[in-house]
C-alpha cells in the first residue's frame, strides 16, 4: 500500500468516459528500488482502448464548443488540484518510477506548469485576414481543434509527459486518450482523478492502462476517430508508430531519442560547466531524452574540467528515492542496468578508461553507479548510442569546427549544450549545432514557455510555448466571395 495522504488518488484501473475500470485480470506495479509490489491495476486491452477513443470522439462536440475562457477555468482547476496534491503525486511517482522525491516534486510542478500555461495560451488562438487578389473576395483564416488526440507516453516522466501533451490538446479544444507506460500507470490515473475533480467532462481526458502495448498502439494510431497521434519514447518504436499513422494520414508529433553533446570550450566558466553537466547528466539517473550523452572538452581545460567533474560526481548519493539526500535512484529495471553496463564494458574494450563507477551498485539489482569514462572517442559504442543511464563519457577535442562536426555526427537532434563566453563563438556554435534545443551556459533548458522538440530522428512537433499549440490545431481557410453584388 502506498503511503500517501489522499488514498483516493490511488486508482485500480483505466479511466474511460468518466468511469473507472475494474476487471478480473490484474497487473502488479512494482517499486524499482526494491522490487516490492506497490499496487495492482486492471489490465485493459484493445476493447477498452477503442471505448476510450469512441468516448473522446463523443465528447469532442461539447468540449470544443466551450469558450477558451471556460476551458481555461477548468484547466486552471486541474493545475490547482495537482499543485495542492504535489506531495502525494510525487510520492506515487517516486514509488513507481524510482527518481528521488525532490525530482518527483519538481516533475509534478513542471507538468502542472504546462497545464497552467496552455490554459492561458488557449485564449490566444488567433486567426488571420489576408488581402484577397480581387475586390469581391475576402480571405480569412481560422484555427480549429484537430479532434481526438491519442498518445502513448514513457515511464521516465510518468506525470509530465502526459501533462505536456494533454495541456495543449485540451486547451486547443481537442479531447484526449493516453496509454501510459505499463511500469508507471499510477501517476497517470492520479492525474485522471484530479481531472475529474477539476470538472473536466467525461470523455475529454481518458487513460487506458494495459500491458498489450502493440495492440493498444494499433488502435491509437489507426482508429478512424483518431485525428492526431502524439508519442514520447524511443526512435525505433516511434518509427513504427509513424508508419501505422500513415494508413490514415494522421497528424503526428514525435518526441524520440537523443544523443546530447555537452561541449566545454576553453573560454568557459568551468565551475558553471561542471554544474550544468551534473544537472543535465545525472537527473533521473540519466534516464531522460535530453540527458547529456557525450561530454566534449577542449584540450586546454580537459584536466581542470575532468578533475572538478569527477569530484562532483563522487558526491552523488545513491539509494531509494524516498530517502532524504539521495540524488541517484534506481534505474527502471535490471535489464536497463544490464544494457548500460554492456555499453560501458564495450567501450572499455575499445580503450575507454573508467575513472569512477563502472558497475552495478550494491544498493540493489536496479542500481548503477554514477560513472565517468575518459579516453573516449566519438566512434565508441558509448558515444554512438543513447546511454539512458548515469554514465558520462569524456571526449577531448582541439578545434571548434571539429567539435561541431563530432556533435552533429549522429542521427539524433534533440538537445545540445555548450559552455563558452566568446560571443562570436557562441553564435557560430549555436547555429552550427543540428539540434532542436541548445543550452548555452545552461544545463536545464525545459519549461512550459519554451518549445521542446527535436530535429532529424529525434522527432517532430514541439511541446510547450505558443508553437506547441499549433500541433493541436488545424488551419482552415475561408474564401468569401460574391461581395460586389
Ligand atoms: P522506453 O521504454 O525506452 O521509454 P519505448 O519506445 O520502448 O521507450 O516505450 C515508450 C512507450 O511506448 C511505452 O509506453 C511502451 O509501452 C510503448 N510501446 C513500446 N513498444 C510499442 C509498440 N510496438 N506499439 C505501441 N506502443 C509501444
Amino acid at each position: 500500500m502506498l503511503n500517501i495522504t489522499d488514498q483516493q488518488l490511488i486508482k485500480k484501473g483505466s479511466y474511460i468516459n468518466g468511469r473507472w475500470l475494474t476487471s478480473a485480470e490484474q497487473i502488479a506495479i512494482t517499486n524499482p528500488a526494491d522490487g516490492c509490489i506497490i499496487a495492482s491495476v486492471a489490465n485493459a486491452g484493445i476493447v477498452e482502448t477503442e471505448q476510450a477513443v469512441v468516448a473522446a470522439k463523443a465528447a469532442l462536440a461539447v468540449w470544443s464548443a466551450k469558450s477558451a475562457s471556460e476551458r481555461a477555468g477548468i484547466l486552471r482547476n486541474w493545475f490547482n488540484l495537482i499543485m495542492q496534491h504535489q506531495d502525494d503525486l510525487a510520492a506515487i511517482l517516486t514509488q513507481e518510477q524510482g527518481k528521488p522525491l525532490a525530482e518527483a516534486k519538481g516533475e509534478v510542478a513542471y507538468g502542472a506548469a504546462f497545464i497552467e500555461w496552455f490554459a492561458e495560451e488557449g485564449k490566444r488562438v488567433y486567426g488571420d485576414t489576408i488581402p484577397a487578389p480581387s475586390a469581391d473576395k475576402r480571405i480569412i483564416v481560422i484555427k480549429q481543434p484537430v479532434g481526438v488526440v491519442a498518445s502513448i507516453t514513457p515511464w521516465n516522466f510518468p506525470n509530465a509527459m502526459i501533462a505536456r501533451k494533454a495541456a495543449a490538446a485540451l486547451a486547443a479544444g481537442c479531447t484526449f486518450v493516453v496509454r501510459p507506460a505499463i511500469q508507471t500507470p499510477l501517476s497517470a490515473l492520479a492525474m485522471a482523478e484530479l481531472a475529474e475533480r477539476a470538472g473536466i467532462p467525461a470523455g475529454v481526458f481518458n487513460v487506458v492502462v494495459g500491458s498489450e502495448a502493440k495492440a493498444m498502439g494499433e488502435v491509437l494510431t489507426m482508429h478512424p476517430d483518431v485525428a492526431k497521434f502524439t508519442f514520447t519514447g524511443s526512435t525505433v518504436v516511434g518509427k513504427s508508430l509513424i508508419s501505422q499513422c500513415a494508413h490514415g494520414v494522421k497528424k503526428v508529433s514525435m518526441e524520440l531519442g537523443g544523443n546530447a553533446p555537452f561541449i566545454v570550450f576553453d573560454d568557459a566558466d568551468i565551475d558553471a560547466a561542471v554544474q550544468g553537466a551534473m544537472a543535465s547528466k545525472y537527473r533521473n539517473a540519466g534516464q531522460t531524452c535530453v540527458c547529456t550523452n557525450r561530454i566534449f572538452v577542449q584540450n586546454k581545460v580537459l584536466a581542470q574540467f575532468s578533475e572538478k567533474f569527477v569530484a562532483a560526481v563522487k558526491e552523488l548519493a545513491i539509494g531509494n528515492g524516498l530517502t532524504a539526500g539521495v540524488n541517484i535512484g534506481p534505474m527502471i529495471s535490471a535489464e536497463a542496468v544490464k544494457n548500460v553496463d554492456q555499453l560501458v564494458q564495450k567501450s572499455v574494450g575499445q580503450g575507454a578508461k573508467v575513472v569512477l563507477g563502472g558497475k552495478q551498485d550494491a544498493a540493489g539489482a536496479n542500481f548503477y553507479q554514477p560513472t565517468v569514462l575518459t579516453n573516449v572517442t566519438n566512434s565508441m559504442a558509448i558515444a554512438g548510442n543513447e546511454i539512458f543511464g548515469p554514465v558520462s563519457p569524456i571526449i577531448a577535442f582541439s578545434e571548434e569546427a571539429e567539435v561541431i562536426a563530432m556533435a552533429n555526427d549522429t542521427e539524433y537532434g534533440l538537445a545540445a549544450y555548450f559552455y563558452a563566453r566568446d560571443i562570436g563563438r557562441i553564435w557560430r556554435v549555436a547555429e552550427g549545432l543540428e539540434y532542436g534545443m541548445v543550452g548555452i551556459n545552461e544545463g536545464m533548458i525545459s519549461n512550459s514557455a519554451a518549445p521542446f522538440g527535436g530535429v532529424k530522428q529525434s522527432g517532430n512537433g514541439r511541446e510547450g510555448s505558443k508553437y506547441g499549440l499549433d500541433d493541436y490545431l488545424e488551419i482552415k481557410y475561408l474564401c468569401m466571395g460574391g461581395l460586389d453584388k
